[in-house]
């Protein structure tokens, strides 16, 4: 089964206009002179320079999403951003429950399942992000901890066209302590027999899993040739055009 990778920069809450502009424009015109790429790109900026990015990647083939959403569709939830209004500026991903909504959100696996859900009504593809925390995995509970994530928080009506898995250990996010491709893999193994299992041969085995947590250019390589790591949720190292391009060029 082949997946095609799919390369995603988080920018989380960083950049201003002028930042976000230039670090898209950059990312644009490389991919713009690079002909065929062996993976799919996505930026993911905060919520006020998305439509600018969405500007400055036109016609480059680079996707743009949101980092999070609202489970309804509009009302009295200020603050919040639908994913109706997400598509509707131009995203087509959306990044649902990322360890830091987890954690200084308080998102639990219902919330985060309804806001995939909203990203689908609206026509969006959902990154569902899991992960466990230090303490689970020095307790020995990573796998159990992401099977009960993955089945918590995964939308129905999933996909492989609609949906993507992040694995993002929290030890490893903004850190600089990245997983070893083994133990990277020994959990992707297991959230793609969970895919298998859920969803069907064909379904399960199609579906992107991602690995986040302090991926960078020197060790995207090594992670992106795992047999179940199908790309990257990037953080600190999507916020320089020549780390994350070096990325994408690591893709095998
Ligand atoms: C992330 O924000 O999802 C992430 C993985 O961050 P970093 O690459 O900085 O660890």
């Amino acid at each position: 089964m082949t997946r095609r990778i799919l390369v995603a920069g988080n920018w989380k809450m960083n950049g201003l206009q002028a930042d976000g502009t230039a670090l898209a424009a950059d990312l644009a015109g490389r991919m713009k002179g690079a002909g065929a790429m062996k993976c799919d790109m996505l930026v993911c900026p905060p919520f006020p320079l998305i439509s600018t990015i969405v500007n400055a990647v036109a016609g480059s083939g680079i996707a743009v999403g949101g980092q999070d959403c609202h489970a309804q569709e509009k009302g009295a939830f200020t603050g919040d951003t639908s994913a109706y209004m997400l598509k509707d500026i131009g995203c087509s991903y959306v990044i649902v429950g990322h360890s830091e909504r987890r954690t200084y959100h308080a998102e639990s696996d219902e919330t985060v399942k309804a806001k995939a859900e909203a990203g689908l009504a609206a026509g969006l593809s959902a990154i569902v992000c899991i992960g466990e925390t230090l303490e689970q995995r020095d307790a020995g509970q990573t796998l159990e901890v992401n099977r009960s994530q993955l089945h918590g928080s995964i939308p129905a009506g999933a996909t492989p066209e609609n949906t993507v898995i992040a694995y993002e250990p929290v030890w490893a996010i903004g850190t600089g302590r990245t997983a070893t491709p083994e133990q990277a893999q020994e959990v992707h193994a297991m959230i793609r027999s969970e895919l298998v299992g859920k969803l069907g041969d064909a379904a399960g085995n199609a579906m992107r899993v991602l690995y986040g947590g302090s991926m960078n250019a020197k060790n995207a390589a090594e992670l992106l040739t795992q047999p179940d790591i199908d790309g990257g949720l990037i953080g600190g190292a999507a916020l320089k055009a020549d780390d994350f391009w070096t990325i994408a060029q690591s893709c095998p």
